[in-house]
Formats: structure tokens, C-alpha cells, sequence
């Protein structure tokens, strides 16, 4: 099957939310257009930010970073300092030249604790240096994991709401943003050739009700921003 969108390259992946097939270079060209896009929209990042790149030890890290650096190539006022977490973040963190602030290694939890206890050492970090801005690559699953484990406990752990990650329902000083989160995680895996298999239970059911209700996700995503931004207005 042809790419829809270049018409000349074999398709690699058939995008069921949106009917298209793509090759490799489109499906990599449409997710840096997604991740600018959200920068754009909802003025996540600035030109002369100071970011501390959190990467707490998620699969989606490598390719992440990837494309975040490409993006911020095209902004040489921008600094990137980075806070790696696992032992593979460190060796990204070293492979694409980033400056580490600090790599401890914390003990493996669950996902989702992982990536609240992750945002909070950021933090704490921060309050001696000075970044504006935390950056942690959550995509569109993590996203709706972190609303559906909330609902289900009666309290969020962490919100991502327009790309800004709150911690319980308040945002955070630096604030806390990840313009991933509208890229579904099984599409970011694969411009490293990797299928998405996830371990946690609460991924894995996100993923069967995407593969039943094509664009499920991005429904959860716009409906529980639409609570929150009610709620909150
Ligand atoms: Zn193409």
C-alpha cells in the first residue's frame, strides 16, 4: 500500500483514527508537525526558555527526545539541561550531547507513580536553579492513563491538561509541560521500528479499546479537558 500522503513511498503504518496510510518520513514529518503544533496552540514553550528535560525511564524516551531536539534546534536561545532517571535515560541523555544535571537512578515503581515522583523531584531540583520551564514526555496513553487512574481513585495523581502536567489538581512553579501529549505512544515507537507492547495493565486496556473504537483516545482526551476547563472556569 502507497503512503496517502507522499503518494511514492510504501505505507509502514495504517493510522485507523484517521483512515491514512504513511510511510516512514510522513508518519515522522506529521508527529514534529503535532508536537509544534501543541507548542504553538498552547504556548508551552518559550525562545529563551531554560528547560530541565526530565526523562524518568519510559520506552518512549529515545525517540522523544529525538524529535524534541529537532524541534528546538531552530531555537539557539533555548538551554537544555537534563535530569535522567533510569540507566537507559543517562545513555540517551549522553548519546544526543545533552548536559545532565543529575542522574540518580530511582528505584522502579509503577508508571504512574514513576512519573509523579519523577515531576516532583524536578521540581525540587528547580527551586536552587533557574529553570523556566520542566519538560517530560508524556504521550496521548500516558495522558489518559493518568485521568482514568484518577477517576478511578477519586483523586488525579496528575493531570496533563493542554500540555501542562498538574501535580494532584495544581500546576507547579516551574511549570511542568509535555507538547507530546496529542501523539499517540504506538506512532512514536515506531520511528525506532518498535512495536508498542506496554506492560501496565491500565496501557494495555487503552490500548484494546483504541483497536475496538478507533479515536477512543482522543474522545477521553477532549471530554475530560472539557470537565476540567468546565469545572474550572
Ligand atoms: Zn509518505
Amino acid at each position: 500500500m502507497l503512503c496517502t500522503v507522499c503518494k511514492e513511498r510504501e505505507a509502514i503504518f495504517f493510522r485507523k483514527y484517521s483512515g491514512e496510510y504513511l510511510c516512514l518520513q510522513c508518519l515522522r514529518k506529521s508527529l514534529e508537525k503535532r508536537l509544534r503544533q501543541a507548542v504553538g496552540k498552547y504556548s508551552l514553550l518559550k525562545e529563551d526558555d531554560n528547560i530541565l528535560l526530565v526523562l524518568p525511564g519510559l520506552e518512549t524516551e529515545k525517540p522523544a527526545v529525538e524529535i524534541f531536539l529537532d524541534m528546538e534546534r531552530n531555537f539557539p536561545g533555548v538551554l537544555i539541561s537534563c535530569l535522567a532517571l533510569s540507566k537507559d535515560s543517562i545513555e540517551i541523555a549522553t548519546e544526543f550531547g545533552l548536559h545532565l544535571e543529575k542522574n540518580s537512578v530511582i528505584t522502579p515503581l509503577t508508571r504512574w507513580d514513576l512519573i509523579v515522583e519523577a515531576s516532583k523531584y524536578a521540581i525540587q531540583i528547580s527551586e536552587s536553579r533557574n529553570f523556566t520551564k520542566i519538560v517530560i514526555p508524556l504521550f496521548l496513553d500516558d495522558a489518559i492513563g493518568l485521568f482514568l487512574l484518577g477517576a478511578l481513585k477519586n483523586y488525579p495523581p496528575a493531570w496533563v491538561i493542554n500540555g501542562r502536567v498538574l501535580l494532584g489538581d495544581q500546576t507547579t512553579e516551574p511549570p511542568i509541560v509535555t507538547p507530546f501529549f496529542r501523539i499517540p505512544t504506538e506512532e512514536v515507537l515506531l520511528l525506532i521500528g518498535k512495536e508498542w507492547r506496554p506492560s501496565d495493565k491500565l496501557l494495555q486496556s487503552i490500548r484494546e479499546l483504541e483497536i475496538e473504537f478507533p479515536g477512543s483516545r482522543f474522545n477521553i482526551l477532549n471530554s475530560y479537558h472539557n470537565l476540567f476547563l468546565g469545572k474550572n472556569r
